[in-house]
């Protein structure tokens, strides 16, 4: 019943998505982790408890060539994992194809071998999946698991890289900035369109800043060019499971909490007592945002 997790790379680096999905992943079996990176990620990769063996390639991070390694392992594998990432969202499908196996995608708990639970309709619904097919393909959404541990030593194993197909990766492109990364961050404050402002929403990031916490925004604040487009949560923006999810004079729309889900306690900052995310919060500040905002900021500052 083994299992080969492919590690999720961010510019470069391992990402703390993996270790979430080894987590998931070792529900199924032992699990071998693929990281198609460099030898340092490796080696990061081998310390997540649960990890048997670690396979690292220099592997260009296109679906293409990944889809091909991946499938050169496949044939040791029940079980082939991956994050229900953009990465995963490129690779799964192909490889899927490639081995005539029907993916499970998005699982958000595991509830035995071959039945998976994943959200619907936007996380208004979750729907069980059983899958009897004899080997699988599985994508994951990270943040609805608690990350495995670090205190493992794995041995790694260096692969080839398979020949690359004619298409080519030229760039890629990021926002550099040292703000916590959203789907992984402990902390998560977002601000709604009723900040009223590009200043107005600088309100937000300092909260974020000074509890060193990632920061996001409703499609409206973002369709209100006060927040960049990547800050959007939600069922179009990112979905993430912060330990503290503090909500800045957000309503709760349905596309919003279903970005929201994973969130282990919420706060609700806002001047109506009956908006929805007022009533799922485990605490709310009724009142204005531009009082009670700055009165927070001014407390976190003296602590
Ligand atoms: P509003 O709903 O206008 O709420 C503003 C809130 O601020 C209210 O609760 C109000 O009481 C409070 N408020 C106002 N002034 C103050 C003040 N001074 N102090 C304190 N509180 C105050 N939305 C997302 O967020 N993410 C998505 O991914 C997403 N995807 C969508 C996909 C589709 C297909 C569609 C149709 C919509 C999507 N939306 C999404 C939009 C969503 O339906 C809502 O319109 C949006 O989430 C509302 O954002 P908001 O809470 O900022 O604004």
């Amino acid at each position: 019943m083994s299992v080969l997790v492919l590690a999720e790379i961010d510019n470069g680096a391992l990402s703390p998505a993996t270790a979430r999905i080894v987590a998931a992943a070792s529900r199924l079996g032992p699990v071998d982790l693929l990281v198609p990176g460099p030898q340092a990620a490796g080696a990061e990769a081998a310390r997540i408890a649960g990890v048997a063996k670690v396979f690292t390639s220099a592997v260009e991070m296109r679906a293409e060539s990944l889809a091909m390694l991946l499938s050169t392992l496949t044939m040791r594998y029940r079980y082939i994992v991956a994050g229900a990432s953009s990465l995963g969202k490129d690779v799964m499908p192909r490889l899927a194809a490639m081995l005539d196996i029907q993916p499970v995608t998005d699982i958000v708990a595991i509830e035995s071998p071959t039945r998976f639970v994943r959200p619907v309709y936007a996380g208004n619904a979750l729907e069980t999946v059983s899958d009897p097919q004899d080997r699988h393909v599985l994508t994951i959404r990270a943040a609805a698991f608690r990350p495995a541990a670090g205190d493992n030593d794995a041995p790694v194993e260096v692969l080839d890289a398979p020949a690359v197909s004619a298409a080519k990766l030229i760039a890629t492109h990021r926002n550099e900035s040292d703000i916590p990364d959203l789907p992984t961050a402990r902390i998560v404050v977002a601000g709604g369109v009723s900040v009223g402002s590009r200043e107005g929403f600088a309100l937000v990031e300092k909260l974020a800043s000074v509890l060193g916490a990632a920061i996001g925004a409703t499609r409206a604040a973002v369709d209100a060019g006060y927040a960049p487009n990547d800050w959007q949560v939600g069922q179009t923006g990112k979905i993430i499971a912060p330990e503290l999810y503090i909500a800045v004079g957000i309503s709760g729309a349905l596309q919003h909490l279903a970005g929201i889900q994973g969130a282990r306690k919420i706060i609700a900052i806002n001047k109506d007592a009956e908006a929805p995310l007022v009533r799922i919060a485990d605490l709310a500040l009724i009142g204005d945002l531009f009082e009670i905002v700055p009165q927070l900021i001014a407390e976190l500052e003296k602590a």
